[in-house]
């Protein structure tokens, strides 16, 4: 635990020292759980976007995108059921003065009593060696029972109380279960209170011609919104899909976890609008469809996996989360939800418009079925920031970071660097960029040494540098070098872009 801490603390240090994120409003002290992202975040994060935004979008013919307004009527959140709904039940600690989210104190409570079987299971597969029935012995053994139980009888009791908003209900569980600050070890808790989540501001000039507006919590009430705009003006036939990116804000109760949660972040959202009846069908296709695009940067698939929820929304019947192995273990990355007619239906309602699709094929008219994909670009960012992050011992003794990005999605693709700054070098060397920038994210850089060099841009995932010498200017070779075997190679300046360009190719 204390080293995954530890590694979490060198990956957000990291990440300011090489310009990747910085503290919001840093001389100021800072602004809690916001972040800004500097030069060489910036891009990571925008080949991000453009990852999703080809594989959704450009790969899917039946797939359009958009890009809607942060602020929207503020009876889209009342029909979306945000404003009476999305809540989180909180909960504040008399001594250490510290706020939690109630349900997740209880849901740590369950994780380590889940740890506890994990434990017994594997210290039994131990002692058992080949002979080890692992089944058999979860469904046998008193004391992963008697857990299992304890597990089963506190999700009994959360879940009713979170759909019945019974914040004594949920204070008494906490109560019962003598869960303790894990702060200050102290059990002197406020009662709950339930706190909404939207941050909300005025529109208009005037103190009593304004009204009260909000700040959306997701991107997807705007997709929503357009259905028929799109599909018109589209021509789309079912099924079909509206992507879009952009900022959503959320005053979350506890934002730690560096930008794990934030208060303003962004998400990636794509509705999928299904004729009722398919939405299994194609559920399970996104379920594969978007494991497949975590998977496709190289990342591992161990370090990925599916969570399908038990609690299901009232409007969902069916609902996945792809987990990532984030620094602080296993959390969401990405939501799939099949989430019936309810959106749709809701704006239909307080709207008195008609949201449906006129179906050639069956001749009926009908509200479509919706599945979404969403995920937060943030934390997809810290996911391939943290898989990336690389301490190395080196033959000669010496040690590197580098940071194994996807090369294709390294804020820099090329460093260019003269071996001096005389003789022509530099004008060489410049030349050569000239040719490649229009195509490559390049970089030029002239000081220090070569190995030097090198450091810094391992240190940014640059996954090739390019170094013109002498030789250069006679033959127009120069040495290419990659980040991760640190193999250099003499070739043709000619050749540079299709080395690079090979290797930034992405499988579909
Ligand atoms: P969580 O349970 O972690 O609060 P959620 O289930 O509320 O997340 P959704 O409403 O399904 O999240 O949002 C979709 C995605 O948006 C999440 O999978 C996550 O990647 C991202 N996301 C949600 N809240 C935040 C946040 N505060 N900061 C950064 N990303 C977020």
């Amino acid at each position: 635990m204390a080293n995954q801490e530890d590694q979490f603390k060198k990956i957000i240090a990291h990440a300011k020292e090489y310009g990747f994120v910085f503290q919001s409003s840093e001389i100021y002290d800072g602004l809690s759980a916001v972040y800004d992202y500097g030069q060489n975040g910036a891009e990571l994060k925008r080949n991000i976007r453009e990852y999703w935004w080809k594989a959704m979008v450009q790969m899917h013919e039946n797939i359009v995108g958009i890009d809607s307004a942060i602020f929207m009527h503020p009876l889209i959140w009342k029909a979306s059921g945000h404003v009476d709904a999305f809540n989180d039940p909180m909960i504040d600690n008399k001594d250490s003065k510290k706020r939690y989210r109630a349900d997740v104190l209880v849901e740590d409570h369950i994780a380590k009593l889940e740890a506890k079987i994990s434990k017994e299971v594997e210290k039994a597969a131990k002692r058992f060696g080949e002979a080890f029935d692992e089944q058999q012995f979860r469904e046998t053994n008193p004391r992963v029972l008697e857990n299992l139980k304890k597990i089963e009888e506190i999700k009994n009791r959360l879940y009713p109380a979170m759909d019945q908003n019974d914040m004594e209900g949920i204070k008494k569980l906490i109560e019962d279960l003598e869960i303790v600050d894990p702060i200050s070890g102290s059990k002197n808790w406020t009662d709950v209170r339930q706190f909404n989540l939207m941050f909300s501001t005025q529109m208009g000039s005037t103190a009593e011609g304004a009204s009260n507006i909000y700040l959306r919590p997701e991107t997807a009430q705007g997709i929503f919104v357009n259905f028929l705009n799109v599909q018109k003006t589209g021509r789309m036939k079912i099924p079909f899909g509206i992507a879009q990116t952009g900022k959503a804000f959320r005053n979350e109760i506890v934002a730690r976890q560096f930008i794990f949660r934030m208060r303003e972040f962004e998400q990636m959202e794509m509705q999928f609008f299904v004729r009722p009846g398919t939405e299994m069908e194609w559920f399970r296709y996104w379920k594969e469809a978007r494991m497949k695009w975590h998977t496709n940067t190289g990342i591992p698939s161990v370090k990925y996996r599916f969570h399908d929820h038990e609690k299901l929304a009232h409007y969902a019947n069916a609902a996945t989360d792809i987990e990532f192995d984030f620094p602080m273990g296993f959390k969401e990355l990405e939501g799939i939800h099949s989430r019936t007619d309810f959106d749709l239906g809701a704006h239909e309602k307080l709207s008195g418009k008609k949201l449906r699709f006129f179906d050639s094929e069956t001749n009926e008219s009908y509200v479509p079925y919706v599945v979404e994909t969403s995920i937060g670009l943030d934390r997809m960012f810290l996911a391939m920031l943290s898989n990336a992050y690389t301490e190395e011992k080196l033959e000669d003794g010496s040690e590197r970071i580098v940071m194994k990005l996807p090369a294709f999605l390294a804020p820099t693709k090329i460093a260019i660097f003269p071996l001096t700054k005389k003789d022509g070098l530099p004008e060489k060397a410049r030349e050569i960029m000239d040719e490649l920038k229009m195509d490559f994210m390049c970089f030029y850089e002239e000081k220090d040494t070569i190995g030097k060099r090198y450091r810094r841009h391992d240190a940014i995932g640059t996954p090739y540098c390019i170094t013109i010498d002498h030789q250069t200017l006679e033959d127009n070779t120069v040495t290419i070098r990659e980040r991760d075997t640190m193999n250099q190679e003499r070739v043709p300046v000619s050749s540079i872009a299709s080395i690079v360009s090979e290797n930034l190719k992405v499988t579909w």
